[in-house]
């Protein structure tokens, strides 16, 4: 039995960081950049205004007053979109709307509201002139050319995640596509005489296979591509033969078959098709979980594909996908920090560790004004799924520690649904 460290160590030492993709930026959010974006001109790329009213010389306004207006001759209007080739001197003001780009000459922009306009146009009084009402500093509400963006520019970094500020920020600099790294396509296997297809009626002695479902979920939450391959029956020929179909991807998990019983048979399919490197960890729910690799080939080139095979005990397969899969997901999107959130809560009763595993508590946590507090989601066995489903948190009690007591503070991972909390 080796630790969760230790195995965590094992899978992300055999899964890879696949390969980039090219494709349309709408199509990117989420996933990881892998080339440098460098900016191949200036955003703005020209001096443009931030307001509607008169582009004017700063130097023109220095004495307007609300009482003592300065009056300048309208050259002109330019509106965001075009260009003009009026060229403004001593006396003259253009009017312009928001980006429109700034004449030549200008060097500030008076808004509407300290001008005249309004009134000129109540009164029926010519627009060729206009009323400057306060005094305009240099550069007053003028966006530089290249203020928010310098061409040669590294704007974004490879490995950065693209976000949708990133993809606006792509999008600005003209550009339809995006080299990312590919999603990985994870095939999605349960196993079991017992397990019904939801939709199918159930016949006696059967359960509606849920880990089919969660895995698949939590696949495409991880930013994965789920793969069904449906129900493998607990025979060797029948694993195996499913099992093939479920190789033409980046990793395949299995849920049920790894535990000690007659009819568990990942293991020995494993150990035919492939390498076993470890099928027990040292944590509650799911101490049984295989991981290895399987041999497959296509044409001439022999490939090793990850296989986890997760515990079927619907808690138990969800804390080892958790703990492993979802760590294996991120490594192969090419990201990096991909850790939970932690926080240190107190917990609302006992919790018991009574073989020196890592225990994984389902909780709900709150933030209070005294801290966090944890609340256990109910009955902690590994077949209690609403366990799970009510839990924003998964209290840890680590292996040295047989008794956590209601009141005292332990470690609680924050989980998606944690979100927003805090
Ligand atoms: P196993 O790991 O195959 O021994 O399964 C342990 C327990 O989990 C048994 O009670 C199974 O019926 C249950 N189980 C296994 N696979 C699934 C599944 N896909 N959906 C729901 N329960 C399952
Ligand atoms: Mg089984």
């Amino acid at each position: 039995m080796i630790s969760v460290e230790e195995a965590l160590e094992r899978v992300l030492s055999t899964v890879r960081v696949l390969e980039p993709e090219v494709k349309p930026i709408l199509d990117c959010a989420g996933q990881v950049l892998a080339e440098d974006i460098v900016a191949g001109f200036d955003i703005p790329p020209h001096d443009n205004s931030a307001m509607d009213g008169f582009a004017v010389l700063a130097g023109d306004t220095s004495t307007a007053g609300m009482k003592e207006p300065v009056y300048l001759d309208v050259i002109g209007e330019v509106a965001a979109g075009y260009t003009s080739s009026l060229i403004l001197s001593r006396g003259k003001a253009v009017r312009i709307m928001t980006g429109a780009p700034l004449p030549a000459g200008a060097d500030a922009v008076v808004q509407f509201e300290n001008t005249d306009e309004t009134e000129r146009k109540r009164n029926n009084q010519p627009l060729d002139k206009i009323g400057i009402l306060a005094p305009a500093a240099r550069g007053l509400n003028v966006r530089l050319k290249g203020e928010d963006i310098q061409s040669g520019q590294v704007v974004l970094k490879k490995g950065c995640t693209l976000y949708p500020a990133d993809i606006g920020v792509l999008a600005s600099l003209g550009q339809a596509q995006a080299a990312v790294i590919r999603r990985p396509v994870i095939s999605v296997l349960s196993t079991g005489d017992e397990l019904c297809p939801a939709g199918q009626p159930l016949l006696p002695g059967q359960i509606y296979d849920s880990n089919t479902y969660t895995i698949a979920a939590n696949i495409a939450m991880c930013g994965g591509v789920a793969r069904i391959i449906g129900i493998g029956r607990d025979t060797l020929a029948s694993l195996q033969n499913k099992i093939r179909h479920g190789l033409d991807a980046d990793m395949l998990i299995t849920s049920g078959g790894v535990s000690r019983g007659d009819y568990d048979v990942v293991k020995d399919v494993l150990a035919h098709m492939g390498t076993i490197s470890f099928w027990t960890v040292r944590m509650k729910p799911g101490k049984p979980i295989a991981f290895g690799t399987l041999k497959t080939s296509r044409g001439s080139a022999v490939r090793d594909i990850p296989h986890l095979g997760l515990p079927g005990n619907p808690v138990s397969s969800m804390n080892t996908f958790e703990q492993f899969a979802r760590p294996a997901i991120f490594k192969m999107l090419g990201k990096t920090n991909f850790k939970r959130p932690v926080v240190l809560a107190t917990i609302d009763q006992d919790i018991v560790n009574d073989d020196g595993r890592r225990v994984f508590a389902r909780v709900h946590v709150k933030r209070t004004a005294e801290g966090w507090t944890a609340a256990l989601t109910g009955p902690q066995g590994s077949g209690i799924l609403t366990s799970m489903s009510a839990a924003n948190g998964l209290a840890i009690v680590l292996e040295d520690c047989p008794l956590a007591r209601a009141g005292e503070q332990v470690q609680v991972q924050l989980l998606d649904n944690a979100a927003g909390i805090y």
